[in-house]
């Protein structure tokens, strides 16, 4: 272990013995050249998209690391690796792109990361029914770009759509920034198939809805790979929009505009994007309307007759709330950078801690939970800004999106535990919810009490019933009391 770098949130690791016949078993299973102890492969699988990485690996620290990486080609394969790692009690960590940011991916208990990466096939689209076939790990740009050659959209961009798989957005419960019209993960996924610990396969019916007993393939939505490992799923697709129309808007303040498209949503109009922008955040991403006043982009697509009727309904409820149009091209703009991720990466190299913090509201409390996140947030000393938007909007809310930045000189990590602390108890205190689409990973697990109450202790139970042994991603969704990280 000389070549690697000091580990800081390692709990545990498995006795090399066991690793070393996990290893020639693995070897059998999926072939040799698909299994490594490499220190590289090691430390690809170390971490996730999480800030704190990003502090620990200027100091040139990780945060743990696997024992073995494994690539499964299929899920048979699968199969087998699960039923032998609960034979041997070896943790597996489900591994997509590892763009979560709240440390999901990360193997705390050493043992196996097993990588997805080799199951990246479109598997078949049933241009009928408009649904298609796809194995777990495809990455989600290019299953956009398989779906459009084929005259289809697959409706889910989430920011990190070039650095996200199919499995990780089930595991997450995403939500792509065309959410308004065509749902989030959880709408677009007909059925899953999976693979729980004791190697039992199992996958639910493609149909558009069951009334069978509860939809067991759907607990995997969300779950993070605590209960399994998802390996492939059936998902709703679309033809091709015949039509985009573009429209963009300021308002005067957050709160009239987000009545102005609590109205909007209930007409059932449904633009694909809505995002409202706070005035700091309008003045950083388009300086051009000035830092005053608050912006808000939509998107509206699809056949043109049914997008003209939605733009009218949208431009008259905007005008009549004092919104001022500044037409297309702020969209435009938005468009062409909206998979740019590298600033946050720029800024840690400069000293900075950054994270943005997502929560999900009702329509009465969309507003304070804005104010009093900003407030509790710019309250820790260090922070330097705090500023918001909505992203996703609902009839019965909004998703709100917070990023904080501070400069908080040498103790950054003492720093970054305040700022979320400040934020989840704001956020709590509002009655919202704790995430909206990141999910909970390793760090975000200490709320999940306040969050859930007594369903953690039913989460714990059904943990419990399907992996005895504690084999799959040890540690997450708050199952565990934090060891080593919330110290
Ligand atoms: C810049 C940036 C922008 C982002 N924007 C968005 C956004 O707009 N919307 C959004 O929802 N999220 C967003 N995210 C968060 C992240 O991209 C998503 O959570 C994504 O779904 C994770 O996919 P992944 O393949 O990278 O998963 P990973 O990070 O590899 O894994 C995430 C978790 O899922 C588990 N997992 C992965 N694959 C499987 C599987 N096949 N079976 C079982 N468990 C599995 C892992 O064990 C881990 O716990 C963003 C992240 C970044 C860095």
């Amino acid at each position: 272990m000389h070549n690697l770098p000091q580990t800081v949130i390692q709990e545990s690791r498995v006795e090399q013995q066991t690793i070393d016949t996990f290893a020639r078993e693995a070897n059998r299973i999926v072939g040799s050249d698909q299994v490594s102890a490499n220190p590289a492969d090691l430390l690809a699988n170390s971490r996730d998209y999480w800030p704190v990485n990003n502090i620990w690996m200027i100091e040139g620290r990780v945060p743990a690391l696997p024992q073995l990486v494994v690539w499964p080609g299929n899920t048979e394969e699968i199969s087998a690796l699960l039923k032998l790692a609960t034979k041997l009690k070896v943790p597996v960590t489900p591994y997509g792109e590892g763009s979560g940011t709240l440390g999901g991916a990360i193997p705390i208990k050493g043992g196996v990361s097993l990588d997805l990466k080799r199951m990246n096939h479109l598997l078949e689209i049933d241009e009928e029914s408009l649904m298609v076939r796809v194995e777990s790990g495809l990455n989600g740009a290019l299953y956009e770009e398989l779906l459009n050659h084929a005259g289809y959209t697959g409706g889910h961009f989430p920011q990190s759509l070039r650095c996200s798989s199919i499995g990780g957005w089930l595991a997450c419960r995403a939500a792509g920034q065309f959410s308004t019209r065509y749902g989030k993960i959880e709408d677009i996924a007909v059925s899953l198939e999976a693979v729980l610990p004791d190697g039992t396969i199992f996958s639910g019916r493609s149909v558009p809805r069951t009334a069978t007993g509860p939809r067991l393939d759907h607990l995997l939505i969300g779950s993070e790979g605590i209960f399994g490992v998802i390996t492939s799923a059936t998902l709703r697709i679309w033809p091709l929009p015949e039509k985009r129309h573009l429209i963009s808007y300021t308002f005067a303040d957050l709160k009239g505009a987000l009545e102005c498209i609590r109205l909007i949503m209930r007409t059932g109009a449904r633009p694909a994007v809505v995002r409202l922008y706070d005035a700091q955040e309008t003045g950083n991403h388009f300086p051009e309307l000035g830092d005053q006043r608050c912006a808000l982009i939509l998107l509206i697509e699809g056949t043109a007759k049914i997008i003209a009727a939605e733009a009218e309904v949208i431009d008259d409820l905007a005008i009549a709330s004092g919104a001022v149009d500044c037409g297309p091209e702020h969209v435009e703009h938005w468009l062409e950078k909206r998979f740019n991720i590298s600033v946050a990466s720029m800024l840690f190299q400069k000293g900075a801690v950054l994270d943005t913090i997502e929560v999900s509201t009702n329509w009465h409390n969309a507003h304070s939970t804005y104010l009093a996140m900003q407030k509790s947030l710019l309250a820790v000393e260090g922070t330097m800004l705090a500023s918001g938007h909505y992203s996703h909007v609902y009839p019965d809310g909004a998703g709100l999106y917070m990023t904080v930045v501070g400069f908080p000189g040498s103790d950054k990590l003492a720093f970054y535990k305040r700022i979320w602390q400040a934020a989840m108890e704001a956020c709590l205190a509002q009655g919202a919810a704790i995430s909206h689409h990141h999910g909970i990973g390793l760090h975000r697990g200490q709320w999940m009490h306040e969050e859930h109450g007594s369903g953690l202790s039913v989460l714990k139970k059904i943990k419990k019933a399907l992996d005895p042994e504690n084999i799959m991603n040890p540690g997450k969704l708050g199952l565990e009391e934090g060891k080593l990280w919330q110290k």
